[in-house]
């Protein structure tokens, strides 16, 4: 059985009890990693936010594999690294070893380890997911936030959305979640220049030391959004 855990956004306490317990019980933990060039010629180094948090969680760094997949658009480059990282996997399991992949957030959802997952399944080898705190979750409890309430709607989407449709669905009274915010920069600024009596929720680098929540859109119109970065947008509320 390949384990695939939920890590949470950042907070090591974020992770459940079932997705400690698992990497508490795994031989090979492997985390992803991100490259960084200092200049052109330099080496790559490689950090990673999931290997923090697993070894926050008391787990020695002898079991953590890091793995690497570029985040370009270009899927494919990501599709080869995740079927290096499936023979990896399927190595590790013929030994015998109890295997976790970890994922940032919850594991099914906008997470690219899907290739892998997809791939083991095809290949008829047992896996399972096990949920954790999405980072849009996190973020609304971190500022008090009940997201929704009642019967109020919610989308959640990525950052490929127009300032049309990014208008068009809070006027409509839905709660737009804006994933992958540094996509759609200028979809994002032109709302709030044309709907500055929308409320914005900006959160950045939710449970981590870095955290940044913002609520002013004057404020919001000036920054430029990181990758871990997500915007709430809602309608005020109507005085009943
Ligand atoms: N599986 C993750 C989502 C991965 S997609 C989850 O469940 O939350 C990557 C996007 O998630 C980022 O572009 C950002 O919009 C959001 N994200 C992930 N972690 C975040 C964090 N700690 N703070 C703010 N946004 C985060």
């Amino acid at each position: 059985m390949i384990r695939f855990v939920s890590l949470g956004p950042g907070d090591p306490e974020l992770i459940t009890v079932k997705g400690l317990h698992a990497l508490q019980k795994a031989d090979v933990i492997f985390c992803p990693a991100t490259a960084h060039k200092s200049s052109e010629e330099g080496p790559v180094s490689f950090s990673s936010r999931a290997a923090e948090i697993v070894q926050a969680l008391g787990i020695e760094q002898k079991h953590i594999s890091l793995f690497h997949v570029p985040m370009s658009r270009d899927r494919e480059a990501a599709r080869r690294a995740y079927d290096q990282l499936a023979v990896e996997v399927c190595r590790a399991r013929r030994k015998r070893m109890e295997v976790v992949v970890v994922a940032e957030g919850d594991a099914g959802f906008y997470s690219s380890i899907h290739y892998l997952f997809d791939k083991l399944q095809a290949n008829q080898i047992e896996v399972e997911l096990i949920a954790g705190v999405p980072a849009f979750i996190a973020a609304g409890a971190t500022a008090g936030l009940h997201i929704v309430k009642q019967t109020e709607r919610l989308l959640v989407i990525p950052g490929t959305a127009t300032a049309y449709e990014l208008i068009s669905q809070v006027k409509e009274g839905q709660v737009v979640v804006i994933m992958k915010l540094s996509a759609c920069q200028a979809a994002v600024r032109t709302c709030i220049a044309t709907h500055p009596e929308f409320l914005y929720y900006y959160f950045e680098q939710v449970g981590t030391k870095e955290e940044l929540c913002v609520t002013d859109p004057a404020q919001l119109m000036s920054m430029s959004f990181p990758y871990f970065s997500l915007l709430i947008i809602r309608k005020p509320e109507e005085k009943r």
